[in-house]
C-alpha cells in the first residue's frame, strides 16, 4: 500500500479516478517525530474541487436510488477490508502524525467501528405517518439524503474523523467531498482507496488534497450544489465555515475545539482519578479535543492525585511512534511547541509550580523532531493562559477546589462545552453535578465516554450536532412531508 513513501502520491481522487490534479504542484508530507520527508502529494487547486463537486453532484441520484441493503453491504465490506490492513494504515498514520503504533492501531480500530455501525444505521433510515385533522388527508414524512456533502477533517484522528463524517453520508446515500489536513494526507489517501475498494461507485467519495485549506473552503462555500458542511477542526475555522455556509443556508455540523474540565471529588479514588487523567491527558501527546485542560481536585484528595499524576507523568517515555517504548508521540509541529512553551512560562510567571517537565526535549533522537516532555502544572489559576486557553499538548494543569458549588461554576466557566470528567464514588453527587456540568458529554469515572454508538459532540463553541450514533446520520438527512388528499 505505502512501499515508497518518497514517491509523489497521487493524491487526488475525482470521478473514481486518482490524478496529481490540475496544476500538477505539490506540497510534502513531514515526520513529525523526524522532521524527515515522507511524501509529495498533489496540492488541489480551485478547479479540482469544482470537478469534486460535480462528479459528486452527477454521481448523487442512482447512489441515492441505491437501497439501503446496497450501501449497507458496501459498508461491511469497508469495515473488513480496513481491519485487514489495520496495521499497514496504522504504521502510516504513526509516520505522519506522530501517535505510537499501539495507540494509531486503536484509532483504526475506533474508525472502523463507525463503518460497521453505520452499514447498520442504513437500514433504519424510518419515516413516519402523522394523524391529520381532516379525515380526507394523511401525512407521510420521509427521509432522504441531503445530496452533495463537503467534509473537512483534522490531522490529530486522521482515520477515525473521516469514517465517522463519510460512513453516515454514505449510509445515508448521500454523496461527498473531502478535504483531510495537510498534515496527514497520506492516511486520508489509504482511507479512500479502502472505499474504492470496498465498490463505492465513482463520483460518490471524492477527495481533494490542498496545502491551502481556503481553496477548498471557497468553492464548497460558493457552491449551491453542496448542501451541506460538516467540519472537525478549532472553533475559529468553524465559526468561519458557519458564517460563510449561511450565504447559501447549507446545513452545517461542527465539531470543534474543547476545553474539558476533570473534576476530582472528596469522596472519589484519587489515585484512580490520578491513573485515568494521566491516561487521557497524555493520549495523542495531549492533541485531542476531549482532553482535559483543567483539572479540579478537591483539597482533601490532592495530596494523593498529584503524587500519583506526577509519577505516572514522569515515567511516560516520549519518543518515536514507531518504537515500542514510546508511551507519548512528538507533538504535529513546531508551533505547537512554541505554544506549549508559552502557556507553561505565562503559568510559572503567574506562580504555577512545574511538578514534571515543562520544556522542549532535546537531543538525539528529540532534536529534529517536535517533542515536549509530559508537564505537570499545580496551582492553576483562572488569570493563566492555560485556564482558558485550548492547550492541545502534553500539559496537565491542576487547580485545587474546596465546594461542590464552586467547582461546578468555575467547570461551566468557559465558552467551550464539549467533554467533561467527573470522579466521586457517590452517585447522588455523580447524577447531580453531571447534570449541571454544561458539556456535551460527561465521563463519570470514565475516561472515554466515546463509542460509534454513542452521540459524540459539544453546545456552546464546541460545536453543532452529533457524530456517531443515531443521531449521526440524522446529520445527513433531510425531513420531507407528503400531505396526501384521499
Ligand atoms: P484547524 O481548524 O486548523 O484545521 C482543521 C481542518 O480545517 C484542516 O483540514 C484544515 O486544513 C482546515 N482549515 C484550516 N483553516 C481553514 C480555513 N480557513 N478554511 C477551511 N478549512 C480550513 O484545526 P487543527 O489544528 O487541525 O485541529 C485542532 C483543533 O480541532 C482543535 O481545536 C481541536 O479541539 C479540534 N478538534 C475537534 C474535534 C471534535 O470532535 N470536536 C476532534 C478533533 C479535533
Amino acid at each position: 500500500m505505502f512501499d515508497s513513501p518518497k514517491l509523489t502520491q497521487d493524491s487526488i481522487y475525482i470521478n473514481g479516478k486518482w490524478g496529481p490534479g490540475a496544476s500538477g504542484e505539490t506540497f510534502d508530507v513531514l515526520n513529525p517525530a523526524t522532521g524527515e520527508q515522507l511524501a509529495s502529494v498533489g496540492a488541489g487547486q480551485a478547479s479540482d474541487v469544482r470537478d469534486a463537486i460535480d462528479a459528486a453532484d452527477s454521481a448523487f441520484s442512482s447512489f441515492a436510488g441505491l437501497t439501503a441493503y446496497e450501501r449497507a453491504g458496501i459498508l461491511h465490506t469497508a469495515h473488513r477490508l480496513m481491519l485487514e490492513r489495520a496495521d499497514d494504515l496504522a504504521t502510516l498514520m504513526t509516520l505522519e502524525q506522530g501517535k505510537p503504533l499501539k495507540a494509531a492501531r486503536t484509532e483504526i480500530k475506533y474508525a472502523a467501528d463507525f463503518l460497521i455501525w453505520f452499514a447498520e444505521e442504513a437500514k433504519r433510515v424510518y419515516g413516519s405517518t402523522i394523524p391529520s385533522a381532516r379525515a380526507d388527508q394523511r401525512f407521510l414524512v420521509l427521509r432522504q439524503p441531503v445530496g452533495v456533502v463537503a467534509a473537512v477533517t483534522p490531522w490529530n484522528y486522521p482515520v477515525s474523523m473521516i469514517t465517522r463524517k463519510v460512513a453516515p453520508a454514505l449510509a445515508a446515500g448521500a454523496t461527498t467531498v473531502l478535504k483531510p489536513a495537510k498534515q496527514t494526507p497520506l492516511t486520508a489517501l489509504a482511507v479512500v482507496k479502502i472505499f474504492e475498494d470496498a465498490g463505492v461507485p465513482p463520483g460518490v467519495v471524492n477527495l481533494v488534497t490542498t496545502k491551502d485549506p481556503r481553496i477548498f473552503s471557497n468553492e464548497v462555500l460558493a457552491s449551491k450544489v453542496v448542501r451541506k458542511i460538516t467540519f472537525t477542526g478549532s472553533t475559529e475555522v468553524g465559526k468561519l465555515l458557519a458564517r460563510e455556509a449561511a450565504n447559501t443556508v447549507k446545513r452545517v455540523s461542527l465539531e470543534l475545539g474543547g476545553h474539558a474540565p476533570f473534576i476530582v471529588m472528596s469522596d472519589a479514588d484519587p489515585i484512580h482519578a490520578a491513573k485515568g487523567a494521566a491516561l487521557v491527558k497524555f493520549l495523542n501527546t495531549g492533541q485531542a479535543c476531549i482532553s482535559p485542560n483543567r483539572i479540579y481536585v478537591h483539597k482533601s484528595v490532592a495530596e494523593q492525585f498529584l503524587d500519583t499524576l506526577v509519577a505516572r507523568t514522569t515515567k511516560l517515555h516520549a519518543g518515536n511512534g514507531l518504537d515500542p517504548a514510546s508511551g507519548v508521540g512528538p507533538l504535529i509541529d513546531q508551533p505547537s511547541v512554541d505554544r506549549m512553551q508559552r502557556q507553561v512560562d505565562n503559568a510559572r510567571d503567574n506562580g504555577a509550580r512545574v511538578l514534571a517537565g515543562g520544556s522542549r526535549l532535546t537531543g538525539d533522537e528529540y532534536d529534529n523532531g517536535y517533542f515536549f516532555a509530559p508537564t505537570v502544572l499545580a496551582d492553576v489559576t483562572p488569570e493563566m493562559d492555560i485556564y482558558r486557553e485550548e492547550t492541545f499538548g502534553p500539559v496537565a494543569g491542576v487547580t485545587i477546589f474546596e465546594d461542590e458549588d464552586q467547582v461546578v461554576e468555575m467547570a461551566n466557566d468557559t465558552d467551550y462545552g464539549l467533554a467533561s470528567y467527573l470522579y466521586t464514588n457517590n452517585l447522588k453527587t455523580a447524577l447531580r453535578v453531571s447534570e449541571q456540568l454544561r458539556f456535551g458529554m460527561v465521563g463519570i469515572n470514565d475516561i472515554n465516554p466515546t463509542s460509534a454508538a454513542a452521540p459524540f459532540g459539544g453546545i456552546k463553541e464546541s460545536g453543532l450536532g452529533r457524530e456517531g450514533a443515531a443521531e449521526g446520520i440524522a446529520e445527513y438527512l433531510d425531513t420531507k412531508l407528503i400531505g396526501i388528499s384521499i
